[in-house]
């Protein structure tokens, strides 16, 4: 749906709106096989697969995926298939970050010293299949009016919160409307200081990268943050790449956090590639997490000797700002877990 007032015109020569590319989302295998030239066989395990967590895919980054090719790695993260019917290993559980527990006031999880992750609304413009939310009880996360001015009144209530972390779902699928008067609303609670935003829509939708968006951004009083997700460099094109510079441009600290996935960006040139594609933007890398244990992702694991392993090749390619911190999320503890790199490869027997 497209709010009326949020509709622009374009003269042709311009991509749509990013309203119209979130409406234009594709839903269906069908459509992806169509669209990404794939061999008949592959629909039937994917159709099922999709069925408890549907397929969802922006086209601005079906373009980035090689034709015809089932190991692109962008390809990969956004393709059902049957493995995530299977039965899964000992270990791996439908809410393993234990969000549900740590969801007390509607919209707020509040896990770490100092910061607060705000659930704006439940909804991605793409569905990565290895993510640890895919289960998440998003409906109950659609917060009414009163909900909203109950998350914000935890906030207010609570000195000790410096740092609003706006998530989801993507917050960055609001409406400006929306969105605007969410940033300003936290910019009236004095303790809070700093405001990040984690989104993946400068990836798989620039587009959503306005200069209505970043004026609004940088004339808040609070530091923003912008962590973004990528987790190949194939992902970066011409446009994403436009807008990240943009938000730099503006003042704006960007960072990407990374998944660490299997077949998809688990070898050093994809590491190094990405730490390079990402710093060509002004960019940052922040985490590289180790996969979060969920139901109907484990064939996306990357092993931990393997990861610290990769780590430890990475520390000898790249300058450290440019090696993401390895970390992986233990349900229960204070903050996210980081990981050493070994002084020599582990074996891996
Ligand atoms: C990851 C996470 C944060 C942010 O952690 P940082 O280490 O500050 O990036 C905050 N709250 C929750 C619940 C998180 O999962
Ligand atoms: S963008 Fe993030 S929250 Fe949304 S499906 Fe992908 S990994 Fe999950």
């Amino acid at each position: 749906m497209i709010p009326q007032n949020d509709i622009i015109m374009h003269s042709s020569k311009q991509t749509s709106s990013w309203q119209q590319q979130l409406a234009d989302v594709v839903t269906s295998a069908e459509q992806l096989a169509q669209v990404l030239e794939l061999p008949a066989a592959y629909l039937q395990a994917a159709q099922q697969a999709s069925q408890d967590f549907a397929i969802r895919v922006p086209r601005a980054f079906l373009e980035r995926i090689k034709k015809g090719d089932v190991n692109d790695p962008l390809f990969r993260q956004i393709w059902p298939l049957a493995q995530e019917n299977a039965q899964p290993p000992a270990g791996f559980l439908l809410d393993p970050l234990g969000e549900a527990s740590s969801n007390k006031t509607p919209g707020i999880i509040h896990k770490y010293h100092g910061r607060v992750l705000l659930v704006t609304n439940g909804s991605c413009a793409v569905h990565c299949r290895y993510c640890f939310r895919r289960h998440f009880p998003y409906g109950d996360n659609a917060l009414s009016s009163q909900q909203w001015l109950e998350a914000l009144d935890y906030i207010q209530q609570r000195p000790e919160i410096n740092e609003v972390i706006l998530s989801g779902g993507d917050p960055l699928t609001n409406n400006d409307k929306r969105l605007f008067g969410l940033i300003k609303a936290i910019g009236e609670i004095p303790h809070v200081t700093r405001l990040r935003i984690h989104t993946r829509l400068p990836i798989v939708i620039p587009a959503r990268i306005t200069d209505e968006l970043v004026d609004n951004l940088t004339k808040s009083r609070l530091k923003i943050v912008v962590v973004v997700h990528s987790n190949h460099a194939n992902e970066i094109d011409g446009e994403v790449a436009a807008c990240l510079k943009k938000l730099y441009l503006a003042g704006i600290h960007v960072l990407n956090q990374a998944v660490l996935l299997k077949d998809i960006n688990d070898d050093l040139p994809s590491q190094v590639n990405l730490s390079e594609a990402l710093f060509d933007c002004h960019v940052l890398p922040y985490y590289l997490h180790l996969l979060d244990p969920v139901v109907g992702a484990h064939h996306f694991e990357v092993k931990l000797v393997e990861a610290q392993n990769l780590m430890l090749a990475l520390q000898g390619h790249l300058p450290g700002f440019l090696v993401p911190k390895l970390v992986r999320e233990v349900d229960g503890r204070p903050s996210k877990t980081t990981i050493d790199t070994p002084i020599t490869p582990i074996s891996n027997l």
